[in-house]
């Protein structure tokens, strides 16, 4: 199976065979998006461009993205409350952006 996958470092989507965390090309860590591969590849060039623009966006991405912990389902993190988005990312991220 292939999954979409976004890559933060370059700015770039990269579609994956399988669930994978590291980026094949700069090896920094990556976000798994909900849209899967078959709506992906239905996408026109600038729809493309339209959800790497989305990506881009921190907040943007964390809605788009599975959550990184599968083993504890996605309701929980669906659940968290939009206003705590921010504060959960710069808690939670930190140590990616180094
Ligand atoms: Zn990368």
């Amino acid at each position: 199976m292939m999954y979409i996958h976004y890559c933060r470092h370059c700015q770039r989507i990269h579609i994956l065979n399988g669930h994978k965390y590291y980026c094949p090309r700069c090896k920094g860590h990556l976000a798994e998006l909900k849209i899967s591969y078959m709506k992906y590849v239905n996408l026109d060039r600038d729809e493309r461009q339209a959800l790497r623009r989305r990506c881009s966006d921190p907040q943007e991405l964390f809605l788009l993205t599975v959550s990184p912990d599968k083993t504890r389902g996605r309701a929980k993190w669906l659940q968290i409350p939009a206003s705590n988005i921010e504060n959960y990312h710069s808690g939670h991220y930190a140590a990616y952006s180094h």
